[in-house]
């Protein structure tokens, strides 16, 4: 009988701020449901979270807290190798293996890189977008190809970059004789975009500069209930899915994320109530989420620097092992 190896699974999330309902939905969901299925690395994208400034105060905070909340999502370090992509300095060297290989263009080309160094040069009306913008995806390649990942668990916004993984696995692959798996990316059906609860055109960001615009996993879950009951919706009065009422689709999307119900189970649920009724019970939904989540967060946080050591360790070696196999091919 010939035993198969299980696929590999990685996915990591910047430390740019605060864990959002959206980052739990679009990504933290599917990285626990598939934990039992494949082979798991789950990082926190620190090195990810230098590419625009931040204070390292609050960088030192977010990792931890991170990590923290991983766990307490239901990240199990028995399925999953968890660590701070910091602690793997291969993560380094990759990048700059990758980087030799990819165009400005490229990278230039890349939606996040987009709006995100729109942002830097409105904010300041200078230009002063930080190098690391540019880089970020060949860092993220990196992140994949040092793992040999079979399949990347993230939200929509995150599959360019994913699709550029592809493209450099095959280059590599045929350049350098290596053999890389090209990664898919596993995105969900339900909240693979959930949307700013004070402009739902936008998507919901942790980095965002508004708090109103996000329900953060540590929360208070009252306030986040008064989030909810405040979020941008339409006139209309009426509930069903339409690209035409983006903040009522996206109330309905965290609703069903979170009981695990179709999108248009709920809709039929709600077909009938008005706006304010509607938004309590998403309101409860998201509260009775965020309660249960934060009490274990708590249990957690006293045990995240032993089992950062440990997921520092088991990552280090599959990481150096793969580094070792491109270097060699490039004639390092
Ligand atoms: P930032 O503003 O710093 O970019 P972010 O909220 O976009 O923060 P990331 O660290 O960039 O978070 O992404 C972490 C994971 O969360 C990725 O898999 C990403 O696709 C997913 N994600 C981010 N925003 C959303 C969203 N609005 N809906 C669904 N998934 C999302
Ligand atoms: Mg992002």
């Amino acid at each position: 009988m010939m035993i198969e190896k299980k696929k590999i699974l990685l996915s990591g999330i910047t430390a740019t701020g605060n864990l959002t309902i959206a980052n739990y939905i679009g990504a933290i969901k599917n990285m626990v449901k598939l934990q039992d299925k494949y082979t798991s690395y789950i990082f926190i994208a620190d090195l990810h979270a230098l590419t625009l400034p931040i204070d390292p105060k609050v960088l030192a905070e977010n990792r931890k807290n991170i990590f923290a909340l991983y766990l307490a999502c239901g990240i199990d370090t028995n399925k999953t190798t968890l660590f701070y992509q910091s602690d793997v300095i291969e993560h380094g060297m990759m990048n700059w293996l990758i980087l030799s290989q990819t165009t400005i263009g490229e990278l230039s080309r890349m939606t996040q890189f987009k709006d995100k160094s729109t942002k830097v040069k409105t904010s300041n009306g200078m230009e002063t977008i930080p190098t690391g913008l540019l880089m970020y995806p060949t860092l993220m390649v990196g992140d994949i190809l040092l793992y040999n990942a079979d399949i990347i668990p993230v939200g929509i916004d995150q599959k360019q970059h994913i699709e550029l993984t592809r493209d450099i696995a095959s280059r590599l692959n045929n350049k350098f004789n290596v053999e890389f798996s090209v990664p898919e990316p596993f995105i969900p059906e339900i909240g693979a975009k959930i949307m700013s609860l004070t402009d739902p055109t936008k998507k919901m960001s942790k980095s965002d500069t508004n708090p109103k615009s996000s329900i953060y996993l540590l929360d208070n879950p009252d306030d986040a209930y008064k989030k909810i009951m405040k979020a941008v919706t339409d006139s209309e009065g009426k509930i069903y899915i339409s690209e035409n009422k983006p903040g009522i689709t996206n109330l309905l999307s965290i609703y069903s994320a979170l009981k695990n119900i179709s999108l248009k189970e709920a809709e039929e649920l709600f077909k009938d109530k008005n706006y304010g009724e509607f938004k309590h019970e998403v309101g409860m939904t998201v509260k009775e989420f965020l309660t249960n989540i934060q009490e274990k967060y708590h249990k957690y946080y006293q045990i995240i620097d032993s089992e950062a050591i440990k997921g520092a360790e088991k990552a280090s070696l599959v990481a150096k092992e793969n580094l070792a196999k491109l270097m060699k091919g490039m004639g390092l």
